[in-house]
């Protein structure tokens, strides 16, 4: 497994924060904190993350509706922590879009194994998946795509570029989020390849004229959505 992920904890207790924080990062991921739930949320808007570790009791917005919420906007996976050791509550948790929960107080190293274990389930070579937004299609087992009924033939980046923004409907990827997850690394945003690649890509989804699902927002990056 490729390490340097980007996982975002939302967890109120500092303490506990940190000591997920430092085991995370001994490991080779990425992390970010927030300390309370709409902070998680714009952070998650702002750097999409690849994996959520969310805690249930949550000052404002609890652990639930956070998740209810991330789970509206993208597939990440999200690790839900509480100290309720309750059948219901897990229940609950798991119903509202959670794919994991740990209960507290738990060790470092079984944190770590349940994170591996949701990475494995959402590595696409694991489970293929088809992508859906509109009218557009993605295959992630087969790596086609396709507008209605017309197949789009693309390149490797041009697939990945598709892909990220399929994963992220709706949300504005910078250019720095756009370069670090399709090309593995930081540009310093000189480099005009993302324009390059979106035009592309433009051109290829909008080959018989359908409306426009790649839009700029300028200054900022792109975001798929509909008009
Ligand atoms: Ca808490």
């Amino acid at each position: 497994m490729m390490s340097g992920e980007r996982i975002l904890v939302i967890e109120d207790e500092a303490r506990i924060a940190q000591f997920i924080e430092r085991g995370l990062i001994y490991e080779g991921y990425r992390v970010n904190v927030a300390r309370d739930g709409q902070t998680g949320l714009n952070i998650a808007r702002d750097t999409p993350p690849d994996l959520v570790i969310l805690d249930w009791m949550l000052p404002g917005l609890d652990g639930l509706e956070v998740c209810r919420r991330l789970r509206a906007a993208s597939d990440v996976p999200i690790l839900m922590l509480t100290a309720k050791d309750d059948v219901s509550d897990r229940v609950s948790a798991l119903d509202t879009g959670a794919d994991d929960y740990l209960v507290k107080p738990f060790s470092i190293d079984e944190l770590m194994a349940r994170v591996r274990a949701l990475f494995r389930r959402a590595t696409p070579t694991s489970r293929p998946e088809v992508l859906r937004f509109a009218d557009l299609t993605l295959d992630t087992g087969t790596h086609r795509a396709y507008r209605g009924d017309h197949a789009i033939d693309l390149t490797a980046k041009e697939y990945d570029l598709l892909e990220l923004f399929m994963r992220n409907p709706r949300q504005v990827l910078t250019r720095d989020v756009i370069f670090d997850r399709v090309w593995g690394y930081d540009f310093g945003g000189e480099s005009n390849i993302i324009e390059v690649y979106v035009r592309y890509l433009r051109q290829k989804t909008e080959a018989n004229n359908e409306a426009r699902l790649i839009h700029t927002v300028r200054g900022v990056g792109y975001v798929l959505r509909e008009e």
